[in-house]
């Protein structure tokens, strides 16, 4: 494949938008990994990511790296120079990529790919081993996904939910993995054994999650529901810890 051909081929199989193009696809062939260079087309706008507004490139900083999705049995990753958008209102301010959040080093192809591993392995190590990365790393795909997951989901019409306690293990079911991600790193600092999970039954999808699984923890569980969207709560599911009867 000519330079050209293979430039325009990662930029449709990428499809990163138009403001983006490959400019350079170097293969390593000694670590059997692509890297594709990537930069803003001349004259593309950036936006400001405190306000959403369009505006001029105010310089280009660091290179940065992401692993993507493996092209043909092939380690990919994305090389981009951190460009600064000229805010007139924020002043300079680093641009939100539209592949990855903003201090991953995986796009978020690579995270979704991921999360689909780690939901589907018999265990986190299997799905590390697979997707070729490490316990901490994968622990932060999983926070991500959790956090990006929290923020699309609603609080209306919550009707029947369940509080569980999850015990931190070093190789827990890889979805308990994922429903304890969110206070996982701290609580590792901090020494809790435990973590009180609010889920939403009718979804199946984890609504908060606090540290600890004493009465107080479950208060502060439930403090984070606002008090209008507790009141169309029609039953809650819990196991048998007395704690969380009385919370609930
Ligand atoms: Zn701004």
């Amino acid at each position: 494949m000519g330079k050209e051909t293979s430039k325009e081929f990662f930029e449709s199989v990428l499809g990163l938008g138009p403001e983006w193009e490959v400019s350079e696809v170097t293969l390593n062939e000694t670590s059997n990994q692509v890297t594709l260079d990537l930069s803003l087309r001349s004259g593309a706008k950036v936006v400001c990511p405190e306000c959403g507004e369009s505006c001029a490139i105010y310089d280009r900083n660091v290179s940065r790296e992401w692993r993507h999705l493996d092209t043909m049995q092939l380690k990919t990753v994305l090389r981009a120079r951190v460009p600064r958008a000229d805010g007139p209102v924020h002043g300079p301010q680093t641009i939100r990529f539209p592949w990855a959040d903003p201090m991953a080093r995986f796009t978020l192809a690579f995270e979704a790919h991921a999360i689909d591993v780690l939901e589907n392995a018999r265990s986190t190590t299997q799905a590390c081993k697979l997707l070729k990365i490490g316990w901490t790393t994968a622990n932060r795909i999983m926070e991500r996904g959790v956090a990006r997951g929290l923020e699309h989901r609603k609080l209306e019409d919550l009707r029947r939910v369940g509080m569980d306690e999850s015990e931190r293990s070093e190789d827990s079911l890889p979805q308990a993995a994922l429903r304890v991600s969110a206070a996982r790193q701290k609580s590792f600092l901090k020494g809790h054994r435990y973590i009180t999970v609010l889920n939403d039954l009718d979804w199946g999808w984890v609504l908060k999650v606090v540290e600890g699984r004493t009465e107080e923890d479950a208060l502060a569980l439930w403090g984070k529901i606002p008090e209008t969207n507790r009141t169309t709560i029609k039953a809650v599911a819990t196991d048998m810890w007395q704690a969380f009867e009385n919370a609930a």
